[in-house]
């Protein structure tokens, strides 16, 4: 199931993720198949497919999930070490599941592209 309802239930806690936080505009979770050794989810609670569905009114989603990415980043303790942050959009961009989500890994040096 690569559908947005995989991040809804996770929002709604209809799975057994375990969501490392939560507020009323995002939702931050493990993700189930760890890229680094800190691989960490970060999502709007209300839907949006991707980035090609920002718009002024919705921006300022965005501009909070990388806010709260950069404090979870400083939380975990991998601020000074480094962290990087990817959304993926679309097919070519690699995004497989249609709900606009922010990756942040850390935690051990990352390949380059
Ligand atoms: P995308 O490739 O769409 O940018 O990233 C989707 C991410 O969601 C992948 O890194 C994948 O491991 C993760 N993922 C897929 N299904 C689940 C799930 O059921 N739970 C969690 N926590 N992560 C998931």
């Amino acid at each position: 199931m690569m559908n947005k309802k995989i991040f809804q239930n996770i929002i709604n806690k209809k799975t057994h993720s375990k969501i490392i936080f939560q507020d009323e505009k995002i939702t931050a979770f493990h993700d189930i198949s760890p890229k680094a050794r800190i691989h960490i989810l970060i999502v709007p609670n209300i839907f949006i497919k991707n980035l090609n569905h920002i718009n002024k009114k919705n921006l300022n989603v965005l501009t909070y999930m990388l806010h709260m990415s950069i404090k979870i980043a400083k939380k975990e303790k991998i601020h000074k070490s480094g962290y990087r942050i990817i959304i993926n959009c679309n097919k070519n961009g690699g995004q497989k599941i249609p709900y606009l989500h922010l990756h942040l890994l850390g935690g051990e040096k990352l390949k380059n592209f």
